[in-house]
């Protein structure tokens, strides 16, 4: 029988690989930090490993801005990183995550899109946005943002300046949030077939959009989609034989 919770999950053992994204840690949210933190306490012990899909922050403005907050996260991940291999992937809040920090957390930073072999399965692991190809104008920012010289001309600005571009950057992305078509903000399904074509994958793990579910595709594909930390924790479990998305109210 399935185990209703993360919790029974963990108790029955075996091999298992966990999946998380979207957690959006911010100091003016010590409730998901605290749900963050029973997790990596309680629920990860005899995972084969754990992988974030990235926006593990809300806003990360470079590994030079290390606050009480930042370093406490970092401390638990490293402990927890001594237990289970966690593996990270960028999101569009904090793709300036870099190396420095990565290290500091214990945790291996990925390529886009990461290909693995998931008991047996060729599995892609991706943050998600950059399936979202109907909303051209992000697609646009998303291109400036991945060139070298841009992350680091806005790396090479004063933190106090790089604070303020996040807060707006924050408040813009909301409005136009509000203001697009559902249908643009989801993941295009023929940018998901491509890109599973591409590597010969059938199996794609992704965030971002915050809406959770295990899709079935047609050719046996499925594509998995981890949710948000806002209301409920949210963590995808793949098994050699299956794969269960489980949330607990935070
Ligand atoms: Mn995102």
């Amino acid at each position: 029988m399935k185990p209703d919770t993360l919790t029974q999950r963990a108790a029955q053992g075996g091999p298992r690989t966990l999946i998380i994204g979207d957690l959006h840690l911010s100091p003016t949210r010590p409730d998901i930090t605290q749900a963050f933190h029973r997790f990596l306490e309680k629920e990860i012990d005899g995972a084969d490993a754990l992988y974030i899909v990235g926006d593990l922050f809300e806003a990360w403005i470079g590994d030079d801005d290390l606050t009480e907050f930042s370093l406490s996260i970092a401390e638990k991940l490293h402990a927890a990183s001594q237990r289970v291999p966690i593996y990270f992937c960028h999101g569009n809040r904090d793709f300036l995550l870099g190396p420095r920090f990565a290290r500091r957390c214990g945790m291996t930073l990925l390529p886009e899109p990461e290909v693995l072999e998931l008991y047996g399965e060729t599995t892609l692991i991706l943050h998600g946005d950059s399936l979202c190809t109907e909303d051209r104008e992000y697609q646009k920012f998303r291109r400036l943002r991945n060139r070298p010289w841009f992350r680091m001309m806005v790396l090479s600005l004063p933190l106090a300046l790089r604070r303020g571009l996040a807060r707006r950057a924050r408040a813009r992305s909301k409005m136009s949030t509000q203001m697009k078509d559902a249908r643009i903000m989801d993941v295009s399904p023929t940018a998901v077939e491509a890109m599973m074509d591409k590597y010969g994958a059938r199996r794609l793990i992704h965030g971002h959009t915050h809406r959770p579910a295990i899709h079935d595709l047609p050719q046996q594909r499925q594509r998995m989609v981890v949710g948000d930390w806002y209301t409920q924790d949210s963590v995808l479990v793949v098994t050699p034989t299956d794969a269960t998305l489980y949330s607990n109210a935070l």
